[in-house]
């Protein structure tokens, strides 16, 4: 077009650049590189200076970031099965070397452990806790299971794992295990008769999930500076309250069954509890899943040893610069992962942003401006607790607040052909348009696109990954994307040393076609937001958002009054919302119509067009989308976890990973508070009116 910022190449031949660069090759290349070793947080800087030399080569201006940070390192550990103060079986705590997955032998491979684990040496009886979810416990402390002084016995899956030590010590318990039951590897198990891994694609028994216990619903980041970075020199916070205080260790499904086993016949079974407790797949082993406690005589001895140190890790960070300066588009992707492999989590999406800045290179090369500032990051420390990203966002607050668009996530990439997404409202329809536009490696029909083939459910913005700091606690608009398994699909070995680039090859994506393609989306997104000349939101979405939210806080309000307090959340409460979200997406619809027509306008416009004046229009609407996010932000930041300061959106307080909505709302329901209910719902409502005040403004 005509329009006066674009520079160098035309927008579609930038998309043809995008469809024809990234190539398998190339990719499994990268993937190659990047998991051919250890490379956990704080132990990979040859990695973030490879990464920024890489981009330099790509035509990208590169630096490092780096943090001081407090994370820890494994010291040791044990696990026994004591009877009668007998060993009766001493576990491993290993995962099995095998021959044909050579990163699963290393002489340096990293030793099985969570992070931000408390170092203790425990010996007491222990329970089955299910997955360990807040209601779990609430059903073992109905059922009158002594829970004080035991060690927790926990299935992995449902919520975040951190979460599920943290009530375990809440309600007096001294240490926990958490296990990777087969029961939720879907329909690929060995009970169904697969091989397993390497010989098939079902779990590997041997295999065991690290990963962090850091407290992420309370604050992600550095435990000891949240809400500022961790430079060097600056006050160091007490980690109280902000990461466990009882030992765990993460185990096996082989090496949890010895300690299930000993629960036979101990305490109520399972399937006298809820049905979410009946699904524990270890019944063919001869695992009748009771509750225990064991008694006195049969303990469990768990030590857990970790070593805490202040130590520096690495963002890579590279800038394209665009023509407008203060309009900034992010895209991230975690390097670190807790094994040597990390071929699906986090490399997947190294490899692809990789060939999303070699993509961009190709057009940097033919002449290319972009319209819009890109910045790339390869954060470490995501799997301790987000913890490169956060840094970063805490330092750079004031010009993120006041440049940026949006935060594209990657982080698996790729482990199997299922698109997922999480993403802010304003981004539904970007990337509608986006899967749409680009063809899916399973082609059952011919011309597939990945939309064809995605069930088009796009979650809201949780936790668990990068994006966390940007949406919840700068109010910049993010996009999560990457292709994972279903029930029928190979089990992914998550935080296993079987996450490796020979499963990868064999099982999770061997053509590495899946890693072209969620490079070629991110790509198209980031060109998109990039290059259209009016910024590719809907206003409208987000009113849908908020109505759709406010029904399902409404029926939660409703089930609490029909068996609890009446008084907790009057109609009023919502009647009011409801209106400022009506008059919301009034404001909000308004401000779409006047955007289609700028780009009508800009679609239709010759040399004659006053450009002037044009330009002036769509800036005034540019900065009205870039900073909508930002009105749902409330500076003093929830109730019990002020660093969130989303009105709108948070982790679940219980569950981590996945979003609530309204989560000051919700909060103050679940503590059955009027008081706090009616003050979220004014802060909601303060925030709704600010932003039809900014739209209209
Ligand atoms: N993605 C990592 C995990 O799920 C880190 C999440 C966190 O600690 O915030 O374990
Ligand atoms: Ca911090
Ligand atoms: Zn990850
Ligand atoms: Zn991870």
């Amino acid at each position: 077009s005509a329009w006066p910022a674009s520079k160098g190449i035309s927008y579609d031949q930038l998309t043809e650049i995008i469809h024809d660069t990234p190539s398998p090759e190339r990719a499994r290349e990268w993937s190659q590189y990047y998991t051919a070793g250890p490379h956990l947080a704080g132990k990979n800087r040859s990695q973030a200076e490879w990464t920024a030399q890489k981009w330099e080569e790509f035509g990208l201006k590169s630096s490092i970031a780096t943090y001081d940070v407090y994370i820890n390192y494994p010291l040791d550990h044990r696990l026994a099965l004591l009877k009668d103060g007998r060993v009766e079986f001493e576990a491993s705590l290993e995962e099995d070397v095998l021959d044909e997955d050579p990163t699963s032998g290393l002489e340096d491979r990293v030793p099985t452990f969570h992070g931000y684990s408390a170092s203790g040496n425990v010996t007491g009886s222990y329970v089955y806790c299910n997955y360990g979810t807040f209601a779990d416990y609430e059903e073992l402390v109905k059922a009158g299971v002594d829970l004080k002084g035991k060690i927790a016995l926990i299935k992995y899956g449902g919520i975040f794992r951190g979460l599920k030590l943290k009530r375990a010590s809440e309600l007096g318990m001294i240490g926990g295990v958490i296990y990777s039951d087969p029961g939720d590897d879907g329909e690929i198990t060995e009970e169904n008769g697969y091989k397993t891994y390497p010989d098939g694609p079902a779990r590997n028994p041997s295999s065991v999930q690290r990963g962090s216990v850091e407290y992420l619903s309370v604050a992600p980041g550095d435990p000891t500076t949240i809400g500022y970075p961790s430079l060097p020199g600056v006050p160091r916070q007490s980690t109280d309250g902000k990461i466990p205080d009882i030992p765990s260790l993460p185990i096996s499904y082989a090496e949890a069954l010895p300690l299930l086993k000993a629960l036979n016949g101990h305490g109520p079974n399972a399937s006298a509890f809820p049905a979410s407790w009946h699904t524990g797949g270890l019944g063919y082993k001869g695992v009748h899943y009771n509750i225990g406690p064991t008694p006195d005589s049969v303990t469990l001895n768990l030590m857990n040893k970790q070593e805490y140190v202040t130590t520096p890790l690495w963002n890579a960070i590279g800038i394209i610069n665009g023509s407008i300066s203060d309009e900034v588009v992010v895209i991230g992707n975690h390097r670190d992962a807790w094994i040597a492999g990390g071929a699906g989590d986090p490399n997947s999406g190294s490899a692809a942003l990789m060939e999303v800045i070699r993509s961009f290179g190709v057009a940097l090369d033919a002449g290319w401006k972009p319209l819009r500032t890109i910045v790339f990051a390869s954060w470490d420390g995501e799997e301790y607790g987000l913890i490169g990203s956060t840094e970063w966002v805490e330092e750079y607050l004031p010009w993120l607040s006041e440049a940026t668009v949006a935060y594209i996530n990657v982080d698996v990439g790729a482990r199997g052909p299922h698109f997922n997404t999480a993403a802010a409202p304003v981004l539904n329809k970007l990337i509608e348009a986006t899967t749409a536009e680009i063809m899916s490696p399973n082609q059952t029909t011919p011309n597939q696109t990945v939309y064809d083939l995605w069930n088009r459910h796009i979650d809201t913005m949780g936790s668990g990954s990068d994006f966390t700091a940007f949406q919840d606690f700068a109010g910049i608009p993010c996009i999560d994307v990457g292709f994972g398994a279903g029930g029928n699909d190979p089990v992914y070995h998550y935080h296993s040393n079987y996450d490796s680039f020979h499963w990868m090859e064999t099982y999770g994506d061997p053509g590495w076609l899946y890693h072209v393609t969620i490079a070629k989306i991110i790509a198209v997104l980031a060109a998109k937001l990039v290059e259209q000349p009016v910024i590719a939101f809907s206003a409208t979405e987000y009113a849908v958002g908020l109505a759709k939210y406010l029904d399902s806080v409404k029926v939660q309000a409703e089930m609490l009054s029909n068996n609890d307090l009446e008084s907790v959340a009057s109609e009023d409460t919502f009647k009011s919302l409801r209106n400022a979200i009506k008059s919301f997406h009034d404001a909000a619809s308004s401000m779409d119509i006047e955007a289609a027509n700028l780009t009508a306008q800009i679609d239709s416009s010759t040399k004659s067009t006053n450009f002037t004046e044009l330009y002036q229009s769509v800036r005034k609407v540019n900065t009205k989308y870039k900073l909508l996010e930002r009105q749902f932000l409330y500076a003093p930041g929830l109730d019990s976890r002020s660093w969130f300061k989303h009105v709108v959106f948070a982790p679940g307080l219980w569950t981590g990973y996945a979003g609530a909505t309204y989560p000051g709302i919700v909060e103050a329901l679940d503590d059955r508070n009027a008081t706090a209910v009616r003050k979220w719902a004014d802060i909601v409502e303060a925030s709704i009116d600010g932003a039809i005040g900014l739209l209209e403004g």
